[in-house]
C-alpha cells in the first residue's frame, strides 16, 4: 500500500458539517447583493500573470511573494488569482461592459496566496467580491458601504464588525506625499531599520507598516497622506462622510489604513472585528479609478470590496448553532428497497421543500431505525410485509413524542404533510 496522500497545507477541505453555515453566508449574501441590483460574474480561477504585476502592483506583498505563478505547456506564465478585482476589469473590458454602461458586479469563488497559513489566513481561501464600475462617485461608494451594513445586518453580525475609513487622494496627491516623505526619511536614514532602509527606494510607502520601534518613532513626524490631498479627493470624502452620517453608518477614520494593492486611490475602507485575533479584517475595498486604464483600457472609475469567507464563516460558527436542517423524513424498509425508493421519490413530490431520506445499505429493521434516530429524522416511515399488504405504511414521531400510527400510500403526502406543518408550529 502506497503512503496517504493528504492536503496541500493551507488549502482546506470544508466538510459536510460545515458546508451549512457556508451555504447560509452564499444565500444570505447573495440576496442582500440582488437586492442592491448587483449581478454576479464568473470568472477564471487562472489568469495571465501580467494581468496581476500590472494591477496589484510589482512591489506588494502578493505580487513579489504569495503568487502561485507556474509555466503551462505553452510556454506561458500563468497565475492562479490571488484576487478577484484585477480579472474582473479584465473582462469588464474584453467584453466592452463598460461602455456608455454602469455595471454593478458581484463574484464569489477561491483565491490563492502563498502565505504562512494561521487562523483566518490560508494559501487557498474564499472572497465574496463586488466592484461598481462608471460612477465618480461618492454617491456610489457610500452605497456600497451602506450595501455591506445591510450584509451585516442580514448576517446578524452588525454588532461585531467596525468600519474603518480613509481617502488615499489622487493620483498626484500620493505622488507629492510620496516625495516628501522620501525626502523626510532619507534626512533620517540612519535610525530607520534595515529593511525600511531597503525599501527606501523601491517602495516607500511599506515603510509605515515597519514593526520596528526606532522606525516607527521617526514616522511619528512623518510627513502625513491626509496633509497632501488636493480639493478634488477632499471634497470627495466629505461628501461621502456626509452621506455616511445622514444614513447613520458609523465609523472610525483612520489615517494610516493604505490597503496593500497598488490600485487604490481615494476612498479606502475596511470592516474589522475584534473577535479574530491579528485577522481582524473581514471586509476590505475602495476606489480604484486608475486601474482600466493601466491595464490598457478606457478610463473607468471603479469602486469595490472583497469579504474574506473564512473569517465570516468563523464569526457565524461561534455559537455552535445549528443552521442544517434535519431530514423531515427517514424510510425504513428492510425487504422493500425498490419500492422504499420509488416511494421517496413520490414523497419528494408530494412534499416539496421537505428533507426525504431513504435508507440505503440494508441490515436489520432494527438496524435501520438505529440509523434513522442518528440522523436526527423528525419522521420515520416504516414500510413493512404486513403494511404493504395493505397499502399502508407505519408512520412514527422520532422527537417530541406522539404515537405511530398506520397511514394508506395514498394519503401519505396529505398526511405527512399535516403533521410536519403541525410540528413546525410547536418548534
Ligand atoms: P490582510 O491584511 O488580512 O492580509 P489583505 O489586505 O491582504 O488582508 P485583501 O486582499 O484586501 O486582504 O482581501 C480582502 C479580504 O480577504 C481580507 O480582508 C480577508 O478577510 C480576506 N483574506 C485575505 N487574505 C486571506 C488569506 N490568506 N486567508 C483568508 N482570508 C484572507
Ligand atoms: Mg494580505
Amino acid at each position: 500500500m502506497g503512503k496517504k496522500i493528504a492536503s496541500i497545507r493551507g488549502m482546506n477541505d470544508i466538510l459536510p458539517d460545515e458546508t451549512p453555515v457556508w451555504q447560509w453566508l452564499e444565500e444570505r449574501a447573495r440576496a442582500v447583493l440582488q437586492a442592491y441590483g448587483y449581478r454576479e460574474i464568473r470568472l477564471p480561477m487562472v489568469e495571465s500573470t501580467e494581468l496581476f504585476k500590472r494591477s496589484i502592483g510589482e512591489v506588494t506583498d502578493i505580487v513579489e511573494k504569495e503568487m502561485y505563478t507556474f509555466e503551462d505547456r505553452n510556454g506561458d506564465s500563468l497565475t492562479l488569482r490571488p484576487e478577484g478585482t484585477a480579472g474582473c476589469v479584465r473582462a469588464g473590458e474584453q467584453h466592452n461592459l463598460f461602455y456608455g454602461a454602469t455595471p454593478r458586479l458581484w463574484y464569489m469563488g477561491p483565491m490563492f496566496r502563498h502565505e504562512r497559513p494561521q487562523a483566518g489566513r490560508y494559501r487557498q481561501f474564499h472572497q465574496m467580491g463586488v466592484e461598481a464600475f462608471g460612477m465618480e462617485g461618492p454617491d456610489i461608494d457610500a452605497e456600497i458601504i451602506l450595501m455591506t451594513a445591510a450584509l451585516w445586518r442580514a448576517l446578524g453580525l452588525e454588532d461585531e464588525v467596525t468600519l474603518e475609513l480613509n481617502s488615499l487622494g489622487d493620483a498626484h496627491d500620493r505622488q507629492r506625499h510620496r516625495e516628501a516623505l522620501v525626502a523626510y526619511l532619507s534626512d533620517h536614514r540612519e535610525q530607520l531599520d534595515d529593511d525600511s532602509q531597503r525599501r527606501l527606494e523601491r517602495n516607500p510607502l511599506r515603510i509605515l507598516d515597519s514593526k520596528d520601534a526606532n522606525t516607527q518613532k521617526v514616522l511619528e513626524d512623518a510627513p502625513r497622506l491626509a496633509d497632501y490631498l488636493g480639493e478634488s479627493a477632499r471634497a470627495h470624502f466629505h461628501e461621502l462622510r456626509a452621506i455616511l452620517d445622514a444614513a447613520g453608518i458609523e465609523y472610525r477614520i483612520n489615517s494610516s489604513l493604505v490597503r496593500g494593492l497598488d490600485y487604490y486611490g481615494k476612498t479606502v475602507f475596511e470592516w474589522v472585528t475584534d473577535a479574530l485575533g491579528a485577522q481582524g479584517t473581514v471586509c476590505a475595498g475602495g476606489r480604484y479609478d486608475g486601474l482600466a486604464s493601466q491595464l490598457g483600457g478606457r478610463d473607468t472609475p471603479a469602486v469595490g470590496f472583497a469579504m474574506g469567507l473564512e473569517r465570516l464563516v468563523w464569526l457565524l460558527s461561534r455559537d455552535g448553532g445549528e443552521r442544517e436542517p434535519v431530514p423531515d423524513v427517514y424510510i425504513v424498509a428492510p425487504e422493500h428497497r425498490a419500492r422504499a425508493l420509488t416511494l421517496a421519490d413520490e414523497l419528494r413530490t408530494g412534499l416539496p421543500g421537505r428533507r426525504i431520506l431513504c435508507h440505503c445499505g440494508g441490515g436489520s429493521f432494527k438496524s435501520q431505525m438505529k440509523k434513522a434516530d442518528k440522523s436526527g429524522a423528525r419522521l420515520a416511515l416504516m414500510l413493512g410485509e404486513a403494511e404493504l399488504e395493505r397499502s399502508e405504511a407505519v408512520v412514527k414521531p422520532m422527537r417530541g413524542g406522539g404515537e405511530q400510527q398506520s397511514v394508506a400510500l395514498a394519503e401519505l403526502p396529505a398526511r405527512l404533510s399535516q403533521w410536519l406543518a403541525r410540528q413546525d408550529e410547536t418548534r
